[in-house]
């Protein structure tokens, strides 16, 4: 039986790249020797994407839309269509051109190859200083404390196989970054490098504060490392201030200060202060490995994933 491919392209305010990516696509797409479907998720576009969609979905029954209330956010259109395809496997793609979608008949090239996930990396990057470096120091800081492995420059240009896709719909957490659950998954993954290109019309929804707050709610679902750095502190201004307690008090009280330091009564109280503090913040650490627990029972994670059953 002939595969079926899904592309999935979040849309949100694309009106003028709709069309044009319509036809690029069916121009690849018709090259390849699949069946496909285009699964278009409108993020509450407040321009004309909607009816432009609505146009083409009215002729061509292999175009189908899922249209939000409002919007969500890339991410969590991005979830709607994997929830919602029907493919062997599903590409995801920006509407704004920037994946160079003659890349695609590449991508499908490696999963039939093997590869369960095949991740599009991105090179040389056009964007701008802040969002650059910004992304560079994210992805640093991710690699260093989440347990869960991101690539610097992988990008949300992705095939995932059926099997990833139906584990991908076990996640019911809310605040997600699509790249770093599928990351977190597994399974056998591929790369396709490629230039970034710049955004072909409209202009990008992600601002710098939209990021900033993607990433600081990625770091925060990702990794638990944050919650416990109170903890280490505690335990290192602890440390310090009961060797400097220990230290007058052995100086000043038991060899009736030798060294002439005359320790003043409010050098005392800082120290006695500074350890207290160091024992409040150590309980706080401590009240963190108990939210870290609550966490992941909360957000529910699948506690195993299964690649494939023989024989069931
Ligand atoms: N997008 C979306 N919801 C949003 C913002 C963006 O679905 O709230 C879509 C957008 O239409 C595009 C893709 O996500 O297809 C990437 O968006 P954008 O170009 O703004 O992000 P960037 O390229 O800057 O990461
Ligand atoms: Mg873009």
């Amino acid at each position: 039986m002939q595969k079926t491919i899904s592309l999935i392209v979040p849309v949100y305010n694309e009106e003028r790249n709709i069309p044009l990516l319509y036809d690029r696509l069916k121009k690849v797409l018709g090259r390849c020797p699949f069946n496909y479907e285009i699964l278009f998720v409108n993020d509450g576009s407040n321009d004309c994407s909607a009816s432009e969609l609505k146009k083409i979905s009215v002729l061509d029954n292999k175009v189908k839309v899922i249209e939000f209330s409002r919007n969500f956010g890339k991410e969590i259109a991005l979830t709607a269509g994997l929830h919602n395809c029907f493919g062997d496997c599903a590409i995801m793609l920006d509407a704004d051109f920037q994946h160079p979608l003659e890349l695609i008949p590449e991508f499908i090239a490696k999963w039939e190859n093997g590869a369960e996930v095949v991740v599009g990396v991105r090179s040389n990057s056009s964007e701008k200083f802040i969002k650059k470096y910004g992304s560079l120091v994210f992805y640093k800081i991710m690699s260093r404390i989440s347990e869960t492995e991101l690539l610097s420059g992988a990008t949300d240009f992705r095939l995932l196989d059926k099997a990833v896709i139906s584990e991908f719909r076990r996640f019911t957490e809310k605040n997600r970054l699509t790249r770093g659950l599928i990351a977190w998954l597994g399974f056998k993954r591929d790369f396709v490098y490629f230039n970034a290109q710049p955004r072909i019309n409209g202009v990008p929804g992600y601002g710098t504060l939209k990021l900033v707050k993607l990433a600081m709610s990625s770091i925060v679902s990702l990794s638990l490392f944050p919650l416990k750095i109170a903890g280490y502190l505690g335990i290192f201004i602890t440390l310090v201030s009961g060797i400097m307690g220990l230290f007058i008090v052995l100086e000043k009280y038991i060899f009736n200060d030798p060294w002439r330091m005359n320790f003043t009564g409010s050098a005392i109280l800082a120290v006695i202060i500074l350890f207290l503090v160091g024992i409040i913040l150590s309980c706080l650490g401590l009240i963190a490995l108990y939210i870290a627990h609550i966490h992941s029972e909360v957000i529910n994670r699948p506690i195993y994933v299964i690649r494939k059953r023989e024989n069931f």
